[in-house]
């Protein structure tokens, strides 16, 4: 990989060669998450707005030039992630006050979350380096899409969920195939389990928080923001924030847009997290550091006591003089029904929660009425109709009869 230079851990600051296999930082263990280096000159050459004009590749792996993956992968055989649309608001920017609001809607991947990024090179790397066998934990979107890509390329897959992983998620598991294991306990209980076992067994490792290429596929998405926008993206990017692993990426992709000169500036980057679990914005207001913190929201998504990637996350917030925001889950329900109700765009808590923290930022006059914003949709409400469901309530019953129709008070 003549365009990956290495590694640096996000702790120590040291430096050294890339090795696919490697994980953390070899000083720092576990903490010692790392970000991967790329000869920027040498990318020069390949990745221009003319190259990118011509590519007729709609998927994530138009951006491969800047991805930890081998020239010699073949990754046409992949399912379509990514080159999900970018919609400018037609009312919601409005009725918020803004200049320009736009929807990214990564609801629209495959298995229908942004994590599908993710997945897609951890399944490409898995298969570069010759296993068979692909395990991760997760509170479900990680281990659906984990699921589909290993099913669609030939990966068997072993899956670690919490039981509160709701339904619709855990079904994606079972058509596709994973092995199931459904934990009796919280996330962090997964997240250990997971770890033992992915050293028992000698699986490929995707867990996202400590897996240095799972950032690197989730930046897609700010890297195809750049791009819909004519490389002029908008003064503000919100996403919400579990891990941190996303919002490490999002600010990844402008950080390499930016090095590369087809950016002029990086994005202002919103971290928006339910007031239920919040661990970011406690510290962040706090001016301290992380501490554990229940998981207590119908965000499942972002239901993350213990963050795995709090380097970055803090990283991405603080490097691009973003903020960050929490924000409550009737405040989440209530976005879940706006979106849909003045976009057409139907998010699942966790989706819905970074136009939920953009309603509070402007509500707050964090964000100005005279800057633009792009809010990412991370993941579909399909995959939880339960609080769908309850943010917006079920249809009364009619009798099949005009008149019957007249009086039901429906219309
Ligand atoms: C995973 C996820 C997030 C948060 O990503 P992290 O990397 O855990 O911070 C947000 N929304 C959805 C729908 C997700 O699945
Ligand atoms: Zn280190």
């Amino acid at each position: 990989m003549k365009r990956v230079i290495g590694y640096r851990c996000t702790i120590c600051g040291k430096e050294f060669p890339f090795e696919p296999e490697r994980m953390t930082c070899p000083h720092c263990g576990e903490k010692g998450i790392l970000d991967i280096l790329y000869d920027y000159d040498e990318i020069k050459k390949t990745l221009t707005r003319e190259a990118l004009r011509n590519n007729r590749d709609n998927s994530m792996w138009r951006y491969r030039d800047l991805m930890p993956v081998d020239e010699r992968t073949d990754v046409s055989g992949f399912l379509r992630i990514g080159w999900t649309p970018l919609y400018e608001s037609r009312q919601l920017g409005r009725e918020l006050g803004l200049k320009r609001l736009y929807v990214k809607d990564d609801g629209l991947n495959p298995t229908a979350s942004l994590k599908d990024r993710a997945s897609g090179v951890a399944v490409a790397k898995a298969i570069e380096l010759g296993y068979d066998t692909i395990a991760c934990s997760s509170t479900g979107n990680a281990a659906s899409s984990c699921a589909g890509s290993a099913a669609r390329m030939g990966l068997k897959a072993v899956i670690f969920v919490p039981e509160r992983a709701p339904e619709g998620k855990v079904a994606q598991l079972m058509i596709f195939g994973a092995k199931v294991v459904s934990v009796h306990g919280d996330y962090k209980a997964t997240f250990d389990l997971s770890k033992a076992a992915i050293e028992k067994y000698g699986w490929y490792n995707r867990n996202a928080g400590i897996n240095p290429v799972m950032t690197e596929g989730k930046k897609t998405v700010s890297l195809e923001i750049a791009e819909q926008l004519g490389f002029e993206p908008t003064d503000w990017v919100a996403c919400s924030v579990g891990d941190g692993c996303t919002i490490g990426g999002v600010y990844n992709g402008f950080r390499d847009l930016y090095e590369l000169g087809l950016i002029e500036r990086i994005p202002k980057i919103l971290g928006v997290q339910s007031t239920g679990c919040c661990p970011f914005v406690d510290a962040a207001r706090q001016q301290r550091p992380l501490v554990p913190t229940e998981e207590n929201t119908i965000a499942d998504s972002i239901a993350v006591g213990v963050p795995r990637n709090p380097v970055k996350a803090l990283r991405a917030v603080r490097d691009s003089g973003g903020a960050w925001i929490a924000v409550s889950d009737e405040q989440i329900l209530d976005t879940m029904r706006v979106l849909g109700r003045t976009e057409g765009v139907f998010g699942e808590p966790a989706g819905v929660t970074a136009t939920a923290g953009v309603r509070q930022a402007v509500a707050d006059g964090l964000i100005r009425a005279d800057e633009t914003v792009t809010v990412i949709s991370t993941g579909s409400g399909l995959k939880d109709v339960k609080n769908a469901l309850r943010a917006a309530g079920k249809p009364k019953l009619c009798e099949p009869a005009l008149d019957a129709l007249e009086r039901s008070g429906i219309l």
